[in-house]
């Protein structure tokens, strides 16, 4: 019999679902990786619905917005500090706190930055996992073994316009570290040109209010779900609800044609809005949802199991 350990949707509030992007460059006293202004990101992301950004300039933390003149507050916003740390190490997006050590050439290893991210509270991302010049320094056991010792790294980059979707390889991941060591996944944009990049996915918040403290703890603790595709991206989940007695979860969203649910190694056992847990032999130690639409997918987080005979 399976119990219920990991629920990110327990006590979720379903009606405040904010858009948010955590993976863009805009250049500002930096390092000339992107040719953007910040104002002109500021406005492209406020226009098109964004709540939440962070402006992740390499090596350097493009924030408060206010250093240029400009406030989140006004537009309805919130602005999370942040910064894309190294270039020819594994990129990570460093949130809501500052690190000294965030070039290449600062660290000999890549753990040292680790370290200081969680000594002074910073919160991290692990960029583009697909990226070229990760794909045999960064092997699966780097992964389990990072995420393993650096509760930190809350997140990984499951979506980027630029890179081969991850997706297949954040189910290896969860396969090994769920229930245990959850982690949430989103989508970036990873914006240098907005033509290519700007857009092409979206993450859901749901956080109490627009706070630091309140969308901080909802990126922690998995309250977010994210989607790619077309725009408009019109799928919409409205709510998942565990009945723990019955043992079963239930979606409801809007849009879609078909829901999958899935677990180890990205297969699909069931399909519906229902999936009842406890006596499923077809369930590993998590199960998460992809909710498929016309021409977008949105997909939750996991949740997690364990086996009590
Ligand atoms: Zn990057
Ligand atoms: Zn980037």
């Amino acid at each position: 019999m399976k119990e219920l350990v990991v629920n990110p949707y327990k006590d979720v509030n379903w009606k405040n679902q904010y858009k948010a992007n955590l993976h863009t460059h805009a250049n500002r006293w930096a390092t000339g990786h992107s040719e953007l202004d910040p104002h002109e990101i500021i406005d492209l992301y406020h226009a098109h619905g964004y709540k939440i950004l962070a402006i992740t300039e390499h090596l350097a933390f493009v924030w408060p917005w206010e250093k240029f003149g400009r406030s989140a507050e006004n537009l309805g916003m919130l602005a999370i500090k942040g910064a894309e740390l190294f270039n020819y190490l594994h990129q990570t997006l460093c949130l809501f706190e500052t690190i000294t050590r965030t070039a290449d050439n600062d660290v000999i290893d890549i753990y040292d930055a680790y370290d200081e991210m969680e000594i002074n509270g910073a919160s991290g991302i692990l960029a583009h996992p697909r990226y070229p010049l990760y794909l045999e320094k960064y092997d699966l056991n780097w992964y389990i073994e990072t995420y393993t010792k650096y509760p930190c790294l809350f997140g990984m980059e499951v979506f980027n316009p630029k890179y081969q979707e991850a997706e297949t390889w954040w189910d290896k991941i969860l396969s090994i570290l769920m229930p245990q060591r959850p982690v949430w996944g989103v989508a970036g944009h990873d914006t240098h040109i907005i033509a290519n990049e700007f857009d092409k996915n979206h993450t859901i918040i749901m956080a109490d209010r627009l706070s630091e403290t309140s969308v901080r703890y909802a990126m922690e603790n998995g309250h977010m779900y994210f989607l790619n595709g077309e725009t408009p991206r019109d799928v919409v989940i409205k709510n998942i609800h565990v009945d723990k007695d019955k043992g079963s979860i239930d979606i409801t969203a809007e849009n879609t044609q078909r829901i999958e649910w899935i677990t180890k190694n990205g297969r699909v056992i069931e399909v519906g809005n229902s999936f009842s847990y406890k006596h499923n032999d077809a369930l590993d130690r998590y199960i998460r949802i992809r909710a498929v639409g016309d021409n977008n997918i949105a997909y939750s987080q996991p949740f997690g199991f364990i086996d009590i005979g």
